[in-house]
């Protein structure tokens, strides 16, 4: 009876360690017929490996629970990932890449959510929000900033230089000009005509929804330290003023070293009315694994709100380096650089 008990205790932490572990397809068939059976016993731990079980379906592996460092990003942004993890080579620091990895969209004119070239609102002006946080729980962030390219480059500079975590419109950008940040024109002729053509089509009504590309990336550095960094120019043709999830400590991003990091992307009011990214760290420090905690925040905004037209998506790393995607509906993306392998991989949603 004894050893039964003991073989029922064993045998999750033995399956678990053989998802750890790095197979090739040479082995994955004498693998997976052991996990097969694992599953068959213990169905409900297969039920949390939904990413890992997708990557079975590509036929391509990517083991969870291993893999450090990593740098995780929404959508396809495989630029900012390949640029994160290069920083992350030079100076083995997660905040360095995270900041590195936030730049690229920022000052890419064809990227129209972050930075240059972002959206404008409905008044045609571009105005960005960002945040960064460190592995000591630093944070920084920087909201309706405007003419500044680098948003989280000034949000790193709130977190580093001042005594305060948010500077807010015209404060964060003198604050930025005093830190030798340039004034730039960040309204592309491309976002111009767009909002040309919006204000034709509407009726001066913010309907948001579409141009959801904002860039939250995390990381885990080889000193297993965790940052994370969210930029974004928000809403389109939002109201003037209006500031999203991005730059909210615990909405648009969090990270607590102990524990992981989440970031959302997507209709930002939802995010923050249910402290998205400081939710799915809790549930993690509880005991889910990055890909139950994903999966329950988005349940607790489709529980309580109509998600007809909404889109969200979240991503969550713990400390082992395992991780987690999911979104309202489908069609959200992300990009993985782990084990020296950038790929963009789809997440799984509640809407099929
Ligand atoms: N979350 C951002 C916001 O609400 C928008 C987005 O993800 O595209 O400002």
């Amino acid at each position: 009876m004894f050893a039964f008990c003991s073989l029922l205790l064993i045998l999750p932490s033995y399956i678990n360690t053989i998802f750890s572990i790095m197979i090739t397809r040479k082995d994955f068939l004498k693998k997976s017929s052991l996990i097969a059976v694992g599953g068959l016993l213990f169905p409900s731990l297969m039920k949390g490996n939904k990413v890992m079980q997708k990557e079975f379906g590509n036929n391509d592996f990517i083991p969870l629970g291993s893999g450090k460092p990593l740098v995780i990003a929404t959508w396809n942004n495989l630029k900012a990932t390949e640029a994160a993890m290069n920083k992350m080579k030079e100076t083995n620091s997660a905040l360095d890449a995270v900041e590195a990895g936030a730049r690229v969209p920022e000052a890419d004119p064809e990227d129209t959510s972050v930075g240059y070239g972002g959206m404008p609102d409905r008044d045609g002006m571009v105005t960005l929000d960002a945040c960064i946080m460190d592995e000591k729980g630093n944070a920084g962030s920087v909201t309706f900033l405007q003419n500044i390219m680098h948003p989280i480059s000034v949000a790193r500079k709130v977190m580093e230089k001042t005594p305060h975590v948010m500077l807010s419109g015209d404060g964060a950008y003198q604050f930025a000009i005093a830190q030798g940040f340039k004034k730039e024109n960040l309204l592309t002729e491309k976002a111009r005509l767009a909002w040309e053509d919006w204000k034709k089509k509407n009726n001066y009504i913010p309907i948001g929804e579409k141009n959801h590309d904002t860039i939250g990336i995390l990381a885990i550095d080889e000193k297993n330290n965790i940052s994370g960094a969210c930029t974004t120019s928000g809403w389109a043709f939002k109201m003037h003023g209006r500031v999203g999830d991005s730059p909210i400590i615990g909405a648009g991003m969090y990270v607590d070293n102990e524990v992981g990091g989440a970031c959302a992307t997507g209709v930002g009011e939802f995010v923050m009315k249910t402290c998205g990214s400081f939710l799915i760290v809790e549930l993690m420090r509880n005991g889910r694994s990055p890909q139950e905690a994903v999966e329950e925040a988005i349940h607790r905004i489709v529980k309580r709100y109509d998600y007809k037209d909404l889109q969200i998506g979240y991503l969550a790393i713990n400390k082992k380096g395992e991780h987690g995607a999911y979104s309202i509906k489908p069609g959200f993306n992300y990009a993985l650089h782990q084990n020296g392998e950038n790929r963009k991989l789809d997440s799984d949603s509640f809407v099929k």
